[in-house]
């Protein structure tokens, strides 16, 4: 199967990133645009061994759309991939604004729409890492 995953909120926890800018610079209006705020993301839980197994067992890309308040962002997710995953992962990243025009089995992402998901031809599995064990489950599930 072809599998994609997102980045942003499923591989990286841009939530508390963002949180983090916004507490120390309430001024700042978009935390997103700061140099290097996407290369210094954490990963979720789970993420970078689930994205290894998934890996194993299916032609599995991550799928992310850029930021366009910061046009750093495309090289940030490249070396956040390359810190994170490790280089052989790099050449599976695909930065795209409209997920929809991607051909696929699965989508792994946080959001239902918006950046094209709506139109994703394949199956979305919706993300919500306030699920303990959100990862797990996926995993069960796509390389049981
Ligand atoms: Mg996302």
């Amino acid at each position: 199967m072809i599998v994609y995953v997102d980045i942003d909120g499923v591989l990286a926890d841009y939530d508390r990133a963002y949180e983090e800018v916004r507490m120390g610079m309430p001024e700042t209006k978009y935390p997103q645009s700061l140099p290097g705020f996407f290369t210094g993301l954490h990963p979720i839980q789970d993420a970078v061994t689930s994205f290894q197994v998934l890996s194993q067992h299916h032609d599995t890309y991550i799928l992310t759309a850029p930021s366009n308040r910061n046009p750093l962002s495309y090289t940030e997710k490249r070396l956040w991939v390359e810190e994170h995953l490790g280089f052989d992962a790099t050449e599976k990243l695909i930065i795209c604004s409209n997920k929809g025009l991607l051909k696929g089995d699965i989508l792994i992402d946080d959001n239902i729409d918006g950046k094209g998901q709506e139109n994703f031809e394949g199956k979305l599995i919706k993300f919500d890492r306030r699920i303990k064990g959100a990862w797990q489950q996926i995993i069960q599930q796509l390389c049981g």
